[in-house]
């Protein structure tokens, strides 16, 4: 059955649509439902005149899981994609269990009160998935997600062991604007004023948000600043590839997106505890979101690059080897075949092939799995046809910081 019911139509849900769309053979039917109908129905209407598929519209609260599972019972699809905001990861894990459907995510859960995201929530619906016979697939997206697959791809073809493995997320792109985030600002901001932290030697090194820099040249974009992060992959790289010594996630960032964050959080911006005004609370980080461009809306005028891939360093064959695999993905072009910049792009597509394999039959089991667990041969052959190719290349040494 290749029903499809995605919920979450912002720029991500937009993407994955129209590429759902372009892949009738694919999906048969498609279904996109939201907080506001509004915004499905000026996607669906994208999609149509893009590609003359016409796809059903619904307004759903993914919260309410009541309501989340009569639309399942009533749109009977072969999978749910959701495209929402983490924090309703696990009322439509619920909603899928209660309707006896299969699940895809592309970010893992984060309690709203607790800028804390980790997968020890969504891993715990492992039984009751497996007990039902459903599968749920979490973070099928860029980052997490195609970072996984390029390492199970590493692992499985490029090196007999991996020692160390460092993520690079570039965002060459460039709105003229500034400040305002590729994806939702919330989630967005939460995540980059968090702690760092990487995994070395079985255990986790934290330290202050930003604080740690290199500079790389990135293919097709040039030398750009990128920082120590804390990012979601890799507490399930690290424990699904226990091999792995050092693990690092690293992300670029601009001065000028630097500057305004700083004041932004010393002025109190970013918190994400309420706050009184004029007789009402307020979540400062909440508030800001309202005033920041919606990243749908930033399509039009962004250009560049995106550069995401990941380097790591172990043996073929006795023999030291260190191997970068990565995409490149170009802003207007990514616009121009879909209404979308190429941070919503990388993540939609990455979605609409996950869930293409789940209808389809190449990625089946019972339980919860994280992308690093399932087969990445067809997985890298899609991204080659859908989209987003990538390259290897063979490093001459280890990257030396
Ligand atoms: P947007 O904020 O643009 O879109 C989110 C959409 O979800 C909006 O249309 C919003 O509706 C809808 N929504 C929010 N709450 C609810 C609800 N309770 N019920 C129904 N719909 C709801 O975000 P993005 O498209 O940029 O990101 C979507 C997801 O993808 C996020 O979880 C994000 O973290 C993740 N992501 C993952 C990446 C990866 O590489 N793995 C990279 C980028 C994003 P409304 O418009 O009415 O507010």
């Amino acid at each position: 059955m290749s029903r499809v019911l995605v919920i979450g139509a912002g720029g991500v849900g937009s993407v994955a649509v129209h590429k759902m769309a372009m892949n009738a053979d694919m999906f048969s039917h498609i279904t996109l439902a939201s907080r506001r109908v509004a915004k499905c129905e000026a996607v669906a209407a994208s999609v149509k005149q893009r590609t003359g598929v016409t796809i059903a519209t619904a307004a759903l609260d993914a919260d309410d899981i009541a309501a989340t599972t009569a639309l399942i019972q009533a749109v009977k699809p072969g999978l749910v994609v959701n495209l929402a905001l983490p924090y309703q990861d696990l009322a439509i894990m619920e909603a899928c269990l209660a309707a006896g459907v299969n699940y895809l995510d592309t970010a893992n859960y984060e309690p709203r009160d607790e800028a804390r995201f980790e997968y020890s929530w969504q891993w715990a619906y492992q039984e009751r998935f497996a007990a039902a016979g459903l599968m749920a697939v979490l973070g099928c997206g860029f980052d997490p997600g195609v970072t996984s697959v390029f390492t199970a791809h590493a692992r499985k073809h490029l090196l007999d062991r991996i020692d160390t493995l460092d993520i690079l997320d570039c965002n060459g792109g460039d709105n003229g604007l500034p400040f305002a985030t590729n994806f939702n600002p919330e989630i967005n901001i939460r995540e980059v004023t968090a702690p760092s932290r990487h995994w070395e030697n079985g255990g986790w090194v934290e330290g202050p948000a930003l604080a740690h820099k290199q500079v790389f040249d990135f293919d097709q974009v040039g030398p750009r600043n990128m920082y120590l992060m804390y990012h979601e992959e890799l507490e399930s790289l690290a424990r699904f590839y226990p091999e792995i010594k050092r693990i690092r996630f690293w992300m670029t960032f601009g001065d000028s997106y630097l500057k305004h964050l700083e004041v932004l959080r010393n002025v109190g911006m970013t918190r994400i505890d309420p706050v009184m005004f004029e007789g009402r609370e307020i979540v400062p980080l909440q508030f800001l979101k309202a005033l920041l461009p919606e990243p749908a809306t930033l399509g039009s005028v962004t250009r560049g690059k995106t550069n995401i891939g990941i380097i790591a360093t172990g043996e073929k064959a006795g023999q030291p080897k260190t191997v970068y695999v990565l995409n490149i993905c170009d802003h207007e072009a990514a616009y121009a075949e879909t209404g979308n910049q190429a941070v919503s792009y990388t993540t939609g597509v990455p979605a609409m092939i996950g869930a293409a394999l789940m209808l389809g039959g190449q990625w089946k089991g019972s339980g919860v799995f994280n992308m690093e667990q399932l087969d990445p041969d067809p997985f890298m052959d899609l991204l080659n046809r859908q989209g987003l190719p990538w390259q290897v290349k063979d490093l001459a040494s280890p990257l030396a910081f």
